[in-house]
């Protein structure tokens, strides 16, 4: 028997959640389905188990930066201690989610979505059937295709990972390899991050991402560039590494950071007329595939924004409100932070640009010695600003220290809401905190 829906959709992560709770909220019959663990990465093996592993880095950084200064000795990381630390926040999630999609009146399937034609889909057994369906099937870290990639290692096992090697090499310089490499340092390992050139984190600011690297140098995290790694070899002792020329990195694990591919091989899109590319699901700006009644949100579009998880939020929001009509313009995205948690972390939004031009400013300013930072030692704090020059107004900001990701969402609003600077000076943020300091960052 085929079941009837208004919506269904597939993937319960951030994206298919949000969509799916909300228009059942508004009187719809919804499905949805997830073929694996429900609530998808951010929960389960994305945001959050790996911020509860940056605690540790930033509860070690902070004391290590103390040391003669208050405090004398480093504490170690006790890495299965905090591995069963992170999992108590990732253990309850899948019940945790099914459960709440339940009782918010949402029919869930577990299995493997398919389409059947432009109307059915198959899953475990069932046909289902809609009016309108929502893709938020997200996507998947992307292996090389090399000799012995079943060596390759993932995000998902370094966030299981049950003891930590002497040494781990991170393959690609990511956001996510900059963020495993301060962890794994931290707890203990030599790591070893892999560039097929010499530009890692090639979304950020260079002077800002030559300074992290640094950083993560003087920790004793070793950068290897220009390097095209074609074959991993099982050795008696952990793994080598090789390239066409002279390299070779012996290594315990190796893991793939190169990237995340979008899940649409399993969907059949081509039987329901939905395009896409090999960056994902291309979609007009409602968010519409080429099949007008299907939609598709999150890590799974073809998109120039940051695949992250607000930008699912967003996005999913957006859906629900083009479906119920409370909103028929297209979507506009508004400026959108993104972060590396590192070792310091690195934060940017807005405007970015790598000198002054004819109509916007750069300045970069050293706040390694203002207060905010110096009482904690930070051997870095670096803020740069980005102003229109006409206005004045701010637009665009990247930072690189501790404080980076709170800092940056102020200088989010300011951006969004067009704060000239005369109205932050007239402001009284508390003191001394990191947004104490916005007026004389944003003069
Ligand atoms: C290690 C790591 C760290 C990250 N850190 C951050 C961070 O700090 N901040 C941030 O904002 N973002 C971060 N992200 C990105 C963020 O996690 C993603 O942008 C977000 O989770 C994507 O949500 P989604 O709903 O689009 O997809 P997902 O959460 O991936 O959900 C898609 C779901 O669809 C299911 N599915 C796939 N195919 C099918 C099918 N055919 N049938 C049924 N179900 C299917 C999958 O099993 C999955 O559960 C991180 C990602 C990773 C991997």
């Amino acid at each position: 028997m085929v079941k009837e829906f208004d919506v269904i959709v597939i993937g319960s992560g951030v994206s298919g959640m949000g969509t799916a709770s909300s228009l059942a909220a508004e009187g719809k019959r919804v499905a949805i389905i997830e073929g694996d663990l429900w609530g998808g990465t951010c929960p389960n093996r994305g945001c959050d188990p790996k911020k509860v592993l940056v605690s540790a880095v930033e509860a070690r950084d902070h004391i290590n930066q103390l040391q003669g200064k208050g405090l004398n000795t480093v504490p170690k990381v006790n890495w299965p201690e905090l591995m069963a630390f992170k999992e108590t926040f990732t253990s309850p999630v899948p019940d945790q989610m099914k459960g709440s999609l339940e009782s918010s009146g949402v029919e869930t399937f577990t299995g493997k979505a398919a389409f059947v034609d432009e109307t059915h889909l198959a899953v475990n057994g069932n046909e289902l059937k809609a009016d309108h369906f929502i893709i938020a099937a997200g996507a998947r870290p992307s292996i090389l295709d090399i000799e012995g990639k079943e060596h390759f290692l993932t995000s998902e096992d370094f966030l299981s990972l049950p003891e930590m090697p002497d040494t781990i090499t991170l393959v690609g310089g990511g956001y996510i390899a900059f963020e495993f490499a301060a962890i794994a340092n931290a707890a203990g390992a030599r790591v070893h991050v892999i560039q097929h050139n010499d530009k890692p984190l090639k979304d950020f600011d260079k002077e800002l991402v030559d300074q992290l690297v640094q950083q993560l140098e003087n920790k004793g995290v070793q950068f290897h560039y220009n390097v095209d790694i074609t074959k991993i070899e099982k050795t008696s002792i952990g793994f080598s590494i090789t390239d066409d020329t002279n390299f070779e990195l012996n290594t315990d694990l190796v893991f793939c950071t190169t990237g995340r591919i979008p899940n649409i091989e399993t969907l059949e899109l081509e039987n329901a007329g939905i395009e896409y590319d090999k960056k994902g699901i291309t979609v007009n700006n409602h968010l519409q595939t080429s099949n007008l009644a299907v939609f598709a949100i999150g890590d799974i579009l073809s998109k120039p924004q940051p695949k992250l998880t607000p930008v699912c939020t967003f996005e999913a929001n957006y859906v629900v409100s083009y479906m119920t009509g409370k909103d028929t313009e297209p979507i506009a995205y508004p400026s959108i932070p993104t972060i590396v948690f590192s070792g310091p972390k690195l934060a940017q939004v807005g405007l970015m640009i790598d000198e002054n031009n004819d109509t916007h400013e750069r300045s970069t300013i050293d706040a390694t010695r203002w207060f905010n930072y110096h009482r904690t030692n930070e051997p870095i704090s670096s803020i740069i600003i980005v102003k229109e020059k006409q206005s004045g107004l701010l637009v665009g900001a990247a930072c690189l220290n501790n404080e980076a990701d709170n800092l940056i969402n102020y200088f989010s609003q300011l951006i969004e809401q067009k704060v000239p600077a005369s109205e932050v000076a007239d402001r009284i943020y508390a003191y001394p905190t990191v947004a104490s300091d916005l007026s004389s960052l944003y003069a």
